[in-house]
């Protein structure tokens, strides 16, 4: 599934289409629409004022309070293509035709995603929690948000209303970065095992980025490539494997039904 630095990877990579006019929106599977505030082809004409992030979605801003919202869910793409380009892969869902000679295109086999229309963003995402490479996210905000938690480090990592936009991948390699055990209880973590899980998210989610995310399956970036942060993980995917600080096997265990890689020995 995507996660941050998909995520991010996408959207930076849009940004060009900021200040350029919709013409038209096709629609092929109406289901796909998740939620309607407003009809679709009033954003006809419109500019794209803004492509931003928050947490796993992208959000395309326009003029007076309209909001076109995509979350990718498992499978879901979203990239740019010249408009004489055919989009002739199956499960398009959404083709935004722009002007200048372009069109983003929304492709999603599995359909875990969606396209959500919204006027107000403060209410669609009042239940997010923030965001890792923020300035909210400090080493403090992480002690408040696991304190008294009995449950595993892994799961509150996982937990989109306390911290948002990390997914398995992400938080496998930042408990190993940081040296810690997926199933320890989040209120067993010291100060120091606190900071150390800190920057080593931050450090994860910014090494996802530069990389231009992780593609096991189905992640393509703005240009529908791959990116290259599978050649870089050090645990997630890698059962079996001799860890790379260590030598000793990669396990997997499950935790709140998600698979979780680690190392026994670097990780207490
Ligand atoms: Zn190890």
């Amino acid at each position: 599934m995507p996660e941050l630095p998909e995520v991010e990877t996408i959207v930076r990579g849009l940004q060009d289409n900021c200040g350029v006019r919709v013409k038209n929106i096709e629609i092929l599977r109406k289901d796909i629409i998740r939620r309607y505030d407003f009809a679709v082809n009033l954003l006809e004409g419109q500019r794209v004022k803004q492509i931003q992030r928050r947490g796993k979605y992208m959000v395309f801003a326009f003029a007076r309070r309209h909001h076109l919202i995509v979350h990718l869910g498992m499978s879901g793409r979203l990239y740019s293509l010249p408009e004489t380009a055919k989009a002739n892969e199956k499960h398009v869902h959404m083709i935004m035709h722009l002007d200048k000679h372009k069109k983003i295109v929304y492709q999603d086999a599995r359909r875990f995603g969606g396209i959500w229309l919204v006027h107000d963003l403060d209410d669609f995402f009042c239940r997010m929690g923030v965001e890792p490479l923020g300035k909210d996210f400090t080493p403090e905000y992480l002690a408040q948000t696991l304190a008294g938690r009995r449950t595993a480090i892994k799961n509150l990592l996982l937990n989109q209303r306390l911290i948002c936009g990390i997914g398995n991948i992400y938080a496998d390699e930042a408990l190993f970065k940081a040296g810690i055990r997926p199933q320890r209880p989040a209120s067993s973590l010291a100060p120091p095992e606190i900071e150390s899980l800190w920057q080593a998210i931050r450090q994860v989610l910014n090494e996802g980025i530069a990389a231009r995310g992780t593609t096991f399956r189905d992640y393509r970036d703005e240009n529908n490539q791959a990116g290259t942060f599978q050649h870089h993980l050090a645990v997630y995917g890698k059962k079996g494997s001799a860890c790379i600080c260590c030598g000793s096997p990669i396990i997997v265990d499950t935790i709140g039904g998600r698979s979780s890689h680690y190392c026994e020995t670097c990780q207490k």
